[in-house]
């Protein structure tokens, strides 16, 4: 792809970027729920002037830019280190899920509340015996008159705590085979049938949750893409979280990457030099350039995959894959130049590296989008 920006493409970075020095919210308070709130106002802010679902239709709130568009918008945010909004998942897949299979009435329903962060999304995929083998979901939904009713569990539902809806995929029919008895819903989260009880992490925090459903009861009319249709409208979902993420994270590694540079450059090791003169350590740098251009040309390849056929594809599994080895590497040399300081409470490497664990886990794990990659990229034969 040619990666020189048109005319058209530098005013809009340009004016973005005015915008976003502008505007800049400045630093996010600690703690869930002001860190939250304060994500919440920046989004409003960002959809206050035409910067949230910057790609979606203008019908429906967005600004109808270009894919190219959407990838400086990407950058430009990460560049100006602003916030990342509140409602990330109903941004980066929910939206783009209802855009794409939803009827005319969830569009206008769902969408302009998303933008706005009025309405938190969360995704409620995984369950405690079904995580990679995602067409195992135990949850059962019933019908009963114009309703659904639902009895199962979710867990590491990330943002459930703030959510008011979940995309649930839930077993409708027992007897099909295990990939065409799923319906994909739009759960409403504020019912009693729902309870959500947070799982501390690693880092201490508590990001995600577990999800108990005591038959919650969810309308016909909140089916999206038609009963039994789960699974292809689930990879959609899949399939955005893997772009979406892969495109704005090599980004901000890039970002990462110069921070853990000036600090090879200004710490000292136990030999009294500059952690950057060791030549194991240089090496190591110099293989994390190397790796976090690869990252962003492979971005802009799938980027230019997608304009062709309008949906991401297969190959956003790569980016993602490849991604997670390349942060953590990063954090893991970022532990290595810390030596004893990363002991210390707070010690911000110690918690990016913590947090790094997770990377090759969420979104699909590291071996299941090896597989993808395998299979749906290279064209392999299929595991089974
Ligand atoms: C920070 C974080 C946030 C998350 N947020 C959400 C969320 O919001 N919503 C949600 O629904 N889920 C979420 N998840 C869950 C995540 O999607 C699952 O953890 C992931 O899909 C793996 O499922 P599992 O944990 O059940 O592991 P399993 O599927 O049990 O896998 C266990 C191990 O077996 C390997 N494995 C499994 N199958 C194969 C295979 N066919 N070939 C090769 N290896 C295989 C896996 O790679 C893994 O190493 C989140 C996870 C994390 C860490």
């Amino acid at each position: 792809m040619d990666l020189t920006l048109s005319p058209a493409e530098e005013a809009f970075r340009d004016e973005l970027r005015s915008w976003l020095e502008n505007n800049h919210p400045g630093h996010e308070p600690t703690g869930d729920e002001p860190g939250f709130q304060f994500r919440r106002d920046w989004q409003r802010k960002l959809q206050e002037a035409g910067w949230a679902g910057v790609s979606w239709p203008e019908d429906y709130g967005g600004r109808g830019a270009t894919l190219i568009e959407q990838a400086i918008f990407n950058e430009e945010v990460v560049r100006a280190r602003t916030p990342t909004p509140a409602n990330v998942l109903g941004l980066a897949m929910g939206g783009p899920t209802v855009i794409a299979h939803g009827t005319e009435e969830q569009k206008r329903r769902y969408l302009a509340p998303i933008l706005s962060a009025e309405e938190i999304w969360c995704q409620g995929f995984s369950e405690p015996e079904s995580g990679s083998d995602l067409a195992s979901v135990k949850t059962r939904a019933v019908r009963h008159g114009n309703e659904w009713v639902v009895t199962g569990q979710k867990v590491w539902t990330t943002l459930a705590h703030h959510a008011k809806w979940c995309m649930l995929v839930a077993r409708t029919d027992a007897e099909a085979p295990k990939h065409k008895g799923l319906t994909y819903f739009l759960l409403d989260m504020e019912q009693d049938a729902v309870q959500v009880r947070p799982l501390v992490q690693i880092t201490g925090e508590a990001e995600f949750n577990e999800l108990f459903m005591e038959e919650a009861r969810i309308p016909q009319e909140n089916i999206v893409g038609g009963e039994g249709n789960g699974w292809a409208v689930a990879i959609t979902t899949l399939m955005h979280e893997r772009a979406t993420l892969a495109f704005g994270l090599q980004v901000s590694l890039q970002i990462e990457l110069g921070k853990l540079l000036e600090y090879a450059g200004q710490t000292r090791g136990g030999d009294g030099h500059v952690t950057s003169a060791d030549p194991v350590i240089r090496q190591r740098l110099a293989q994390l350039m190397i790796e976090s251009e690869v990252l962003r040309l492979n971005a802009y390849r799938s980027l230019s995959a997608t304009m062709r056929s309008g949906v991401p594809g297969p190959e956003g599994s790569l980016g993602k894959w490849h991604w997670s080895e390349v942060n953590q590497a990063l954090t893991e040399l970022a532990m290595d130049i810390s030596g004893p300081r990363a002991l210390s409470a707070n010690h911000d490497w110690a918690y990016r590296f913590l947090r790094a664990r997770a990377n090759s886990i969420e979104g699909g794990t590291t071996e299941i989008l090896k597989n993808i990659v395998a299979e749906r990229v290279l064209g392999l034969p299929r595991m089974r």
